[in-house]
């Protein structure tokens, strides 16, 4: 039996589009009938297709766009329609994405009670002035009624998305929004560097200067004040942006980094079977008539070269405190990792194999080595995009 798959579904339906974002979604929702009879189409036409139709599946998580928009029978029915379709067994964590400014319409029990046992929360900042820059539709009291109301609905696991870098942030500011968090004590915290794509309204806004980029050895400090005030409150720091309590490391994203088969669902959802990976259209409309007809709605389909798959394993392995898997490499590039990158490992510094992975080197080292696994140290974290390109030489 194959290791067990994750099933990825794209809800893309935003009440407002960010004016940061870059992932697909729209803000009409008059589609929304016509995307779920499309969506159990898919979820059909899958359901007898290897690997996914054998494989067992034990994470699911509905991403957007807006999860939380769905009315709770409309996620009752689509769990159901999964769980007929696939083999769906063992302890399956269900996950969803909220926006605060949705769940207060949202009745969180009914989703609990449908079987959803994992929400995350965009709560993004607790600062009104920020959230108004991310025109991000909620305010700082409402993420923070978000959190309270998935406890009090019951959720006992509950995770928040915290962004540093926000134009006009300032250490400050994030201090306290990191310590709104902890006092919240979600049992998971993620935090990103606010990306800038350039074709975004926010993108446009600092390039006419409307707005100035955070300075980057000040997002540099957020990021490692982040680590250190999230560490000291008893977070595990397991993935580059992702923080855990014990036990709540997020399955379903561990089996990507983790290299696990996974089907995406919806439009321009991502798949990946082991030796394809795959994506849909990014267009709802395109995206239903592709279904209506019986086709699936995929728009490119790729097979993976060895070096691509050397590629992800450098990528993904650097991205976890796990690194990556120095057996696994030798299998996938028939070499061995630290004798080809020995010149490139020399030139970022050399190893430092007494410093634990993800910790300070006292020898401002980027790489170690342990249980056999090629590991970033804190500094190494600094400089990920580097390392990667460096290592990536050698394929
Ligand atoms: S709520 Fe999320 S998906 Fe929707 S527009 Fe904002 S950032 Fe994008």
């Amino acid at each position: 039996m194959p290791d067990s798959s994750a099933l990825y579904i794209h809800v893309p339906y935003c009440k407002r589009k960010c004016n940061y974002c870059d992932f697909y979604s729209v803000t009409e929702l008059d589609s929304k009938k016509r995307y779920f009879d499309a969506l159990n189409k898919e979820i059909s036409l899958y359901s007898n297709k290897p690997p996914f139709a054998l494989d067992t599946i034990n994470t699911i998580y509905l991403g957007g766009g807006t999860p939380s928009l769905l009315a709770p029978e409309e996620a009752l029915l689509l769990l159901n329609h999964l769980k007929w379709n696939f083999h769906i067994t063992g302890r399956v964590e269900v996950s969803f994405e909220a926006n605060p400014g949705t769940v207060l319409q949202t009745n969180l029990y009914s989703f609990l009670k449908a079987g959803f046992n994992r929400i995350t929360i965009g709560v993004q900042s607790f600062h009104d002035g920020e959230l108004a820059v991310l025109t991000r539709i909620h305010n700082g009291e409402e993420a923070i009624n978000a959190v309270r109301l998935a406890r009090k609905a019951g959720f006992e696991n509950i995770g928040i998305d915290l962004i540093f870098g926000i134009p006009g942030q300032t250490p400050a500011s994030w201090r306290e929004s990191l310590q709104r968090a902890v006092d919240l004590r979600p049992h998971h915290i993620s935090m990103y560097g606010l990306t800038i794509e350039p074709h975004t309204p926010l993108g446009l806004a600092i390039k006419s200067r409307q707005l100035s980029r955070c300075d980057e050895e000040l997002e540099r400090d957020m990021y490692l004040k982040g680590i250190e005030v999230l560490e000291s409150a008893g977070y595990e720091h397991y993935e580059i942006s992702n923080l855990a309590l014990q036990g709540y490391r997020s399955r379903h994203n561990q089996k990507y980094w983790n290299g696990n088969p996974y089907l995406g669902l919806g439009p321009a959802a991502h798949s990946f079977n082991g030796i394809q990976r795959w994506w849909n259209c990014a267009n709802v409309e395109q995206y239903c008539q592709y279904l209506d007809e019986d086709l699936l709605p995929f728009e490119k389909k790729e097979q993976l070269s060895i070096e691509q798959k050397c590629q992800e394993l450098i990528l993904l392995g650097l991205r976890r405190k796990e690194g990556i898997d120095l057996q696994q490499w030798s299998q996938v590039a028939s070499g061995d990792l630290l004798t080809s990158a020995e010149p490139v490992i020399k030139e970022l510094g050399g190893l430092d194999t007494r410093t634990l992975p993800f910790k300070n080197s006292k020898h401002n080292r980027l790489l170690t080595v342990l249980h056999k696994r090629l590991c970033l140290t804190r500094q190494g974290l600094l400089l990920y995009d580097t390392v990667c390109e460096k290592l990536a030489q050698v394929i």
